[in-house]
C-alpha cells in the first residue's frame, strides 16, 4: 500500500516509510492510497467471531499487503490479550468500553500494534531496502501527551529493543495515577516535563521532527495519532462494537459516538465506515475545546488555544486529526470546501460541554443508572442523551477507566472507585522526570546530547 500526504507536497511512502517517519516531509499526515472494502461474508458472521479475529481481518485489509499474513496474525494476536465488552447503560445508549487495557486506555491498541509493528519492521529488514546507518540506528519515539497517550505509548514500548521514547507532558496538567504511568518505568522510557500546555509539548515534537540538524543525529519518529500505525488499529473497536451489538440485534440505527481530542479514535472510526461498517451516523463529543464543533456549525475551521477542562485527554485547540477528516471527504481535494464540508455534516455531528455539564451528567448518570463515567466518557453519553432520535441506538465509547481520574470522579460522585491492581501496581515505582522549557532551542539541545 501506498501513502500519500494530506499536504499533497511530499513523495509517496510505503508503510515501512510512513510508520518509522510519522509525518510527512511536508508536515502533512499520511493517507492510504485505497481503503478496501470488506466483504459481505465479514459482516454476516461478525457477531460470531472474538474482538481478535474481527481485528485481524480488519488489520489484513490494511496492512495485508505490507505484512506477511502471519506475522500480522501474530502481531494481532500479541496486541489485544483483552477484551473490549460493550455494556448495556439505558435501552437505547451502550458503553463501548475501550479501557481493558494494561494502562486501561483505549490507546493501549493503536500504541501496542504500532510497537510491535515498528519491532516487526526493523528486525524482518534485509540491509538492501535500508541504509546501513539506520538499521544499526535505535529508532527514538518522540510522544507529546495531556495525560493518556504517554502511558499506554511507554507501556506499549517498554523493553522493546531498539527503541527509545521520549514522553512530553504538561507540568501540573496530569492526573498523578497517569503521570506515574510513565515517570515510574525506567528502562528505554524517559519522561520529559514540559512548562507548559500540552499543545507546548506537541509543537516541540512537531518542531523535533522538522529539524534537519536532529534528524542528522538522530533517527526520530512519532507515535501521536499522526501514526498510522497508531490511529488506524483503533478501528479494530468499532468493528467489535458493531458484532456484539449485532449479537443483541440493535444494529438498524446504529450511532456512534467517540468523545474526541485529535481525532485520531474517530478517524479510524470513519475508515471503518469507509471500509464498509455499517454505521448510520457518527458524533463527535468533545468537552469545551470546540473548534471541530465550531467547524460544523460554521464550515470554518479557526484552530485555537486548548482550554484546561476536566476531561483533560481531550484538550486539544487544533486537532491533528483533523486535516485526515478533511482530506477523507474532500476526495483528496476533489471537492470544493462547501461539498467537503456538506458530506462530513451529513454523516458526523457534534455535541460540546462544559465541566459543568461533564460533572452534572456524571451525577446524573450514576444516579438513575449506576454507570461510572469517568469526564471523557460523560461527554459522549451525554451526546447520546441530547443527540439521538426516535428508533436509534447509541453507543458510545468510554476512553478511559474512571479510577484514572480518581480525585476527580471521587469528588463529583461522592463515591471511592476502586483502583484496579494493575493501576495500583504502578503508583509503587518512584517518578523520575527531566525538567524542560517549553522552547524549542532547549529541546533541541538536550536531545543532541542524547545518544
Ligand atoms: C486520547 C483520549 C481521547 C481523545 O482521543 P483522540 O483520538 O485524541 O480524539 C479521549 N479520551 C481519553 C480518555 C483519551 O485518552
Amino acid at each position: 500500500m501506498q501513502y500519500y500526504s494530506t499536504n499533497g507536497k511530499a513523495p509517496i511512502a510505503d508503510l515501512q516509510k510512513a510508520v518509522v517517519k510519522g509525518l510527512a516531509e511536508d508536515r502533512g499526515l499520511y493517507m492510504p492510497e485505497k481503503i478496501h472494502q470488506l466483504p459481505k461474508e465479514f459482516f454476516d458472521h461478525i457477531q460470531e467471531m472474538s474482538f481478535r479475529d474481527i481485528a485481524y481481518n480488519v488489520a489484513s485489509a490494511f496492512f495485508g499487503e505490507d505484512v506477511d499474513l502471519d506475522a500480522l496474525q501474530e502481531l494481532v494476536y500479541d496486541t489485544l490479550p483483552f477484551d473490549c465488552p460493550v455494556v448495556k447503560v439505558t435501552d437505547s445508549i451502550y458503553s463501548l468500553e475501550l479501557f481493558h487495557g494494561p494502562t486501561l486506555a483505549f490507546k493501549d491498541v493503536g500504541a501496542r500494534f504500532m510497537a510491535r509493528l515498528l519491532r516487526y519492521f526493523t528486525s524482518s529488514t534485509s540491509d538492501t531496502s535500508r541504509t546501513s546507518d539506520t538499521s544499526s540506528k535505535t529508532i527514538n519515539v518522540l510522544v507529546a501527551t495531556s495525560g493518556d497517550t504517554g502511558s499506554a505509548v511507554a507501556n506499549g514500548f517498554l523493553g522493546v529493543e531498539g527503541i527509545h521514547v521520549y514522553v512530553l507532558y504538561p507540568k501540573g496538567k496530569v492526573s498523578p495515577i497517569q503521570e506515574c504511568q510513565f515517570t515510574t518505568l525506567g528502562k528505554n522510557i524517559t519522561a520529559i516535563e514540559v512548562d507548559g500546555v500540552f499543545d507546548d509539548c506537541q509543537a516541540l515534537v512537531k518542531n523535533a521532527f522538522m529539524d534537519e540538524e536532529l534528524n542528522n543525529h538522530m533517527m526520530l519518529t512519532s507515535a501521536n495519532s499522526i501514526n498510522v500505525a497508531r490511529f488506524l488499529p483503533q478501528a479494530f473497536y468499532y468493528f467489535n462494537a458493531y458484532a456484539r451489538m449485532k449479537a443483541l440485534g440493535k444494529t438498524d440505527q446504529l450511532v456512534m459516538c467517540v468523545p474526541s481530542g485529535n481525532f485520531g479514535n474517530i478517524c479510524s472510526a470513519l475508515f471503518g465506515h469507509e471500509m464498509g461498517l455499517p454505521v448510520k451516523r457518527f458524533i463527535a463529543a468533545n468537552n469545551a475545546n470546540d473548534v471541530f464543533y465550531n467547524y460544523l456549525q460554521t464550515g470554518q475551521y479557526n484552530p485555537k488555544a486548548s482550554v484546561q477542562t476536566l476531561a483533560n485527554a481531550m484538550d486539544v485547540g487544533d486537532p491533528s486529526n483533523f486535516a485526515r477528516i478533511l482530506n477523507l471527504y474532500s476526495k483528496n481535494g476533489a471537492r470544493t470546501p462547501e461539498e467537503t464540508h456538506a458530506a462530513i455534516t451529513s454523516l458526523i455531528s457534534g455535541a460540546t460541554y462544559s465541566d459543568e455539564q461533564i460533572k452534572e451528567t456524571m451525577r446524573q448518570c450514576y444516579e438513575e443508572t449506576g454507570y461510572i463515567l469517568d469526564p471523557h466518557g460523560a461527554c459522549g453519553y451525554q451526546a447520546l442523551v441530547d443527540g439521538l432520535q426516535e428508533g436509534e441506538i447509541g453507543v458510545f465509547c468510554e476512553t478511559a477507566h474512571p479510577a484514572k481520574f480518581k480525585e476527580k470522579v471521587d469528588d463529583i460522585l461522592g463515591i471511592d472507585v476502586e483502583i484496579p491492581a494493575r493501576l495500583a501496581a504502578f503508583m509503587e515505582g518512584e517518578k523520575q522526570s527531566v525538567p524542560m522549557s517549553k522552547d524549542f532551542s532547549d529541546f533541541k539541545s538536550y536531545l543532541l546530547n542524547q545518544a
